[in-house]
């Protein structure tokens, strides 16, 4: 089953020229979830090779606007496009207050709206996944999520099987679901025989905006994938601690504690670039990473090299993916300057955690541009 989690907007508060605000599309099979929805997220996924879906589910960590603003223009466009199915938003209490201010905005929809509010450990049952709502720390009514998969059915030895006498086909799929068979020549050969103990599902969590907490510590343990808040770095820690927001370094030792496979810090302040969050994460927990827009994170087993950032991943082949490639990182053949890309498109395929300033000395400046490295 393919797990992904698509980094639609990377920044924290307000937008950037690279990067914008909270939004990021889980990939699960066919199932598309949405968590928050800020400022230009229809754009960012019309942008993506994802498109402008009918995602028919959004969830909401809180109701800070940097989270929620970009779900009227998109309410609005599928509305325009006379969209029929039904769409359920999911959020902390408030979210029926807040949909009453909003719906002034996008006016009357085409298609059922159901909106549901949910706490800190309810759970969304699924089949083979459940969605765990979590609390977290951010100042006002705030929730995570995390998708749990139920553990997978331990691994099926094809050679023991054979070598047992069992014929390739059905009962193989018996042996599968945990029964005995009979084999042809006789004799019976039991399911522990030939396949493995159950295997752990993967687990991956997404705290939307948080200081440190026990809850997403506890939540976290041993997840593959945990999405953190990395408002600030440590130099701005009380800035972090008054603004109910994490700094690299604190999200970095809570991922150590809980021994995830890898962190992935995002909400950045519009004065970093992502190397030097990164580089201060990395010091702590070094399986960390800093995605940019548009880069994929693939949730993979653990037998199959588990989680990995797949940078601009989700890049729409309408766009010109700037390469700069100053140390092959970004390799083919882009054109650093000029072309037909909006000069203020984000280096696409670039190293997250490799830019640098280049130019002029803005972190956030307009015309502040990337260049490919390495990274540490
Ligand atoms: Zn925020
Ligand atoms: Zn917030």
């Amino acid at each position: 089953m393919d797990l992904d989690l698509v980094l639609l907007g990377t920044s924290g508060s307000v937008p950037t020229a690279r990067r914008g605000p909270a939004s990021i599309l889980v990939r699960r099979g066919g199932e598309k979830l949405l968590v928050d929805c800020g400022e230009g997220a229809q754009r960012q996924l019309l942008r993506s090779s994802v498109g402008l879906v009918e995602l028919s589910e959004v969830f909401l960590t809180h109701y800070h606007a940097d989270h929620y603003l970009g779900l009227p223009g998109m309410l609005k466009t599928f509305a325009l496009r006379g969209r029929e199915l039904p769409m359920t938003i999911y959020g902390p209490p408030g979210l029926n207050e807040l949909f009453g201010s909003l719906q002034r905005v996008f006016g009357r929809l085409t298609f059922p709206l159901r909106l549901v509010e949910l706490r800190p450990g309810d759970a969304l049952e699924r089949g083979d996944y459940r969605i765990v709502v979590f609390k977290v720390h951010h100042g006002v009514t705030a929730q995570g999520y995390a998708l749990v998969e139920e553990p997978r059915a331990g691994r099926f030895d094809v050679e023991a099987a054979k070598a047992l006498g069992v014929p390739e086909g059905p009962l193989f799929g018996v042996l599968q679901r945990g029964e005995a068979v009979e084999i042809p020549g006789g004799g019976a050969v039991r399911s522990e025989q030939v396949v493995g103990p159950p295997r752990p599902g993967r687990k991956v969590v997404i705290t939307g905006d948080t200081r440190p907490a026990r809850s997403v510590l506890e939540i976290a343990n041993e997840a593959e994938v945990l999405v953190h808040d990395a408002t600030f770095s440590e130099e701005e820690r009380e800035r972090a601690d008054e603004t109910g927001h994490s700094t690299a370094a604190q999200a970095a030792e809570l991922a150590r504690v809980a021994a995830v496979r890898l962190l992935v810090l995002t909400h950045l302040s519009n004065r970093y670039f992502g190397p030097e969050i990164a580089r201060e994460a990395r010091a702590i927990f070094p399986e960390t990473v800093v995605p940019r827009d548009f880069d994929i994170i693939d949730v993979g087993f653990p037998e199959r090299g588990g989680p990995q950032l797949i940078k601009g991943g989700a890049v729409g082949s309408g766009e010109e993916a700037e390469t700069h490639g100053e140390h092959g990182a970004g390799g083919g053949g882009g054109r650093p300057h000029g072309g037909g890309g909006d000069p203020d498109d984000p280096a696409l395929r670039g190293d997250p955690v490799g830019a640098r300033a280049r130019g002029h000395a803005s972190p956030d400046g307009a015309r502040g541009r990337a260049t490919e490295g390495a990274g540490p």
